[in-house]
């Protein structure tokens, strides 16, 4: 596991987000960001690995069962980025306030390649939820995400 390609994007001394490093120990928490970039959206990260496992909800984490919503996967992010709130300045990678929306543990029930199922444990989001790997057009890194 690697921060590189989040470590490339990012300049340190221009931006008030966390360099991070992978973690040795997991403590299966999740977080929902706001973030109002250029394309407002949701960012899910789900701590495994030692990093955050990150996608980008357009349209956020459904509350309802049943709703499929687009997770486009991105880079892994650091851990110490659960916490990170702020103002990515203009001109920097993802540049726009980020907020947290939601924020948990969760508990992992099973992950393949393609499949990732976890009942997350927030104050606004609970329940068991399923992301699923599409295999639609080119696009590798698209997923879809809905609530069992
Ligand atoms: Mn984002």
């Amino acid at each position: 596991m690697t921060l590189r390609k989040y470590q490339i994007k990012k300049k340190f001394n221009k931006t008030p987000e966390p360099k991070g490093k992978v973690e040795q120990d997991n403590l299966f928490r999740f977080v929902v960001h706001e973030h109002s970039a250029q394309h407002y959206h949701f960012d899910f990260r789900l701590e495994l690995d030692g990093v955050l496992k990150s996608w980008a909800v357009p349209k956020g984490i459904p509350k309802e069962a049943k709703i499929k919503r687009l997770a486009v996967e991105v880079e892994d992010h650091p851990v110490s980025y659960i916490d990170f709130t702020g103002i990515i300045p203009k001109g920097q990678y993802g540049a726009g306030e980020v907020k947290i929306f939601d924020k948990g543990n969760f508990r992992l029930i099973s992950r393949t390649n393609s499949q990732i199922e976890f009942e997350l444990m927030g104050e606004k989001i609970k329940g068991n939820y399923i992301l699923i790997k599409t295999k639609m057009g080119n696009d590798l890194n698209s997923w879809l995400i809905f609530k069992k």
